[in-house]
């Protein structure tokens, strides 16, 4: 594994982490969720991504990952950067989702409680709240790393000035943003438009989701959507009506160029987030030990030449 330092911290983050919003719910079997996240940790991925909606059932994904925890990896708690977020919904009424500090609080302890912990590593904001003010956000984020409960805090899927402004009011509060969580891949760029910039700027580490398009940008679907993947399962957030004819003749030119280059489309399309400095890690899924695997290769990926990125942004055009 090779580690990158988040923006300006004392954090240094594998490449490759490994994220459990898939795979790992209570829809999920065991036997075959376990050996990923082992293969996983003895592949150097020292950081895991939870939420608590995380499932299906919201909440199993950090159910599950606590009896991993109890069972395998607790020994290993110092090796590990365990992340959990709050945002979406979670429970009935008014108190159960987007950013109150009510909702912060009580989330992140019924997190902790799931996952028999007494910390994360990181807490993220999964999500920006329109109607509460930022600053009730940002502070219950300050709070919870003042408790200890949290050492470093994060933001998820806040725009590039949404960002600015929540960086700022962490700053304020003597609690540095650690980490921003961006949807970033070749078919979503949204954060080359500025949230990078930002980011490198103010010294936050940027993390990738979903930086395999949830699995358009592998060989999963080049020939049609098979009946085990994400975009065929009724729990699978990969909607079928995503998987356009568009989409599938730029997968096909992409895995062209992959081909070319002896490696898979997902490797390169890892590789193809990693050239870039300021992507600290690329948090990927998994359904099998073998994609975790297939996936690992991307860190002794060849670099992409000046010629290949030209071509691939013009399949992306
Ligand atoms: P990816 O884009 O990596 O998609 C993962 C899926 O792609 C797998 O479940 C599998 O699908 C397929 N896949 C992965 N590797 C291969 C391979 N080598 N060959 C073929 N298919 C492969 O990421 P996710 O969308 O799963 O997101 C990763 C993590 O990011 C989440 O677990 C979560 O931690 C985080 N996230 C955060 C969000 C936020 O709002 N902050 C939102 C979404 C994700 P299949 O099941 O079909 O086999």
């Amino acid at each position: 594994m090779n580690y990158r330092r988040c923006g300006r911290s004392g954090i240094l983050l594998p490449e490759i982490s490994l994220g459990l919003w898939h795979n790992f719910g209570s829809v999920d079997r065991y036997e075959n969720y376990l050996p990923i996240a082992l293969e996983a940790f003895d592949a150097g991925i020292t950081h895991f991504d939870l939420a608590n909606n995380y499932g299906p059932e919201p909440g199993s994904a950090e159910t599950n990952f606590g009896r991993i925890l109890r069972e395998h990896l607790g020994p290993y708690r110092d090796e590990l950067i365990i992340s959990t977020k709050a945002g979406y919904l979670m429970w009935p009424g008014p108190y159960g989702e987007w950013g109150s500090r009510k909702y912060l609080m009580a989330s992140l302890d019924q997190s902790l409680h799931r996952m028999g912990l007494d910390y994360v590593d990181i807490f993220y904001s999964h999500r920006p709240d329109p109607d509460t003010p930022l600053e009730e956000t940002m502070g219950a984020l300050t709070d919870i790393h003042r408790q200890g409960k949290a050492l470093y805090v994060g933001i998820s899927n806040y725009d590039d000035e949404q960002t600015r402004r929540a960086l700022e009011i962490l700053k304020r509060n003597g609690t540095p943003c650690l980490i921003h969580q961006a949807k970033y891949s070749m078919f979503v760029r949204q954060p080359e438009a500025g949230l990078m910039d930002t980011l490198e700027r103010e010294g936050v580490g940027l993390i990738a989701y979903s930086p395999l398009a949830q699995g358009m940008l592998t060989d999963r679907y080049l020939r049609g959507i098979p009946a085990d993947s994400r975009a065929a399962k009724p729990t699978g957030f990969l909607q079928r009506g995503e998987v356009t004819e568009q989409r599938l003749k730029q997968i096909g030119e992409l895995n062209a160029i992959a081909t070319r280059r002896g490696q898979t489309l997902a490797e390169m399309a890892l590789a193809w987030l990693l050239r870039d400095a300021r992507t600290t890690s690329v948090l990927v899924g998994a359904s099998s030990v073998e994609q975790l695997r297939a996936n690992l290769k991307a860190l002794r990926s060849p670099h992409l030449t000046k010629e290949e990125l030209g071509e691939i942004d013009k399949i992306l055009k």
